[in-house]
């Protein structure tokens, strides 16, 4: 909505990343009226079990004939083309707005965006970016480990890991906009003068960490589990690896707000994701 403190976040992106040389593509997903469902209407002509029909399995097939709707192409077309993606989006239900949902459930198509074989850190998109930024009713302290609302990093998880990693995507830090709503005009000025700064060094930045593939066994007569070996490793471990991977210990702090830094790497207790290098 051109009025909202998501549009005024939006158009900083455009202005600072424009002034960097990148070229900028926006899809305005309300202003597109772009369909939310996941339907039979996706696929162009026959599907191949009509009463049974199977979202995933039609649309890998109709993906790999070229039959795929046009609005779905229009979009896989600029998801192939980009070296950053960021979804700007006001929180709803700890999640993405449905129209945002649509298009994830629709425009990441198997075969397109992900496959058995290519998925988290040998994912099809592990050589592009990608990035939430979001507004919340929130204030920060409900999102706190102690707060009303549970651990941030808890909510993130399902978003960043089960849709963004999952594909592939590096994952760089999301951008959260606390309660623009309840703050005075000063506070929302400064939020936007953050995230224009931010932006100035926004593609150097380092992605946040993640289990390795290579840690599990990657067959179905291994469960996909963490490979023994490893576990017995991690196990002297003080942390879990991940918010996800938290293996029933302490979660990393800040693991899904917040990338790696160098301290980080050299070791510092807060490293849980980076140590897994060494396995
Ligand atoms: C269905 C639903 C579910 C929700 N679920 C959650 C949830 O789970 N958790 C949660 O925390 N919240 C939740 N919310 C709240 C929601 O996240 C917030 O209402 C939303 O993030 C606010 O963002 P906005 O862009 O709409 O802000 P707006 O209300 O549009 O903007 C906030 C203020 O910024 C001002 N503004 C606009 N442009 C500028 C500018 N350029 N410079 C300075 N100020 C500007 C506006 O005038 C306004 O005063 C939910 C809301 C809905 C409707």
């Amino acid at each position: 909505i051109p009025a909202s403190f998501n549009a005024a976040a939006r158009d900083v992106a455009l202005q600072e990343l424009k002034l960097q040389g990148y070229e900028v593509v926006v899809s305005d997903l309300y202003a597109m009226n772009f369909k939310a469902s996941a339907t039979r209407d996706d696929i162009i002509g026959d599907v191949r079990n009509s009463e049974h029909f199977q979202y995933g399995e039609e649309t890998l097939h109709a993906g790999m004939e070229g039959r795929l709707s046009e609005d779905i192409v229009a979009e896989q077309r600029k998801v192939t083309e980009a070296e950053l993606i960021i979804f700007q989006f006001p929180l709803y239900w700890f999640s993405f707005p449905a129209v945002m949902k649509g298009w994830i459930d629709r425009v990441l198509s198997q075969g397109f965006a992900f496959s058995l074989e290519k998925m988290y850190d040998n994912g099809i998109f592990k050589d592009k970016k990608a990035m939430l930024s979001f507004t919340t009713g929130a204030a920060p302290t409900m999102f706190q480990p102690d707060g009303i609302n549970g651990d941030i990093n808890v909510t993130l998880w399902p978003l960043q890991n089960g849709i963004l990693h999952f594909c592939g995507f590096q994952v760089l830090a999301p951008q959260i906009f606390w309660s623009p709503a309840h703050s005075p005009p000063a506070a929302r000025a400064a939020m936007l003068e953050g995230w224009r700064t931010r932006l100035k060094g926004l593609l150097a930045e380092n992605p946040l960490t993640f289990a390795r593939c290579e840690l599990f066994d990657l067959s179905f007569q291994g469960g996909f589990l963490l490979r023994p070996e490893v576990k017995e490793e991690l196990a002297t471990q003080p942390l879990g690896i991940s918010t996800g991977h938290h293996l029933g210990k302490p979660l990393p702090p800040d693991n899904q707000t917040r990338a790696a830094t160098a301290e980080d790497e050299r070791g510092n207790g807060k490293k849980a994701c980076g140590s897994i290098h060494t396995v």
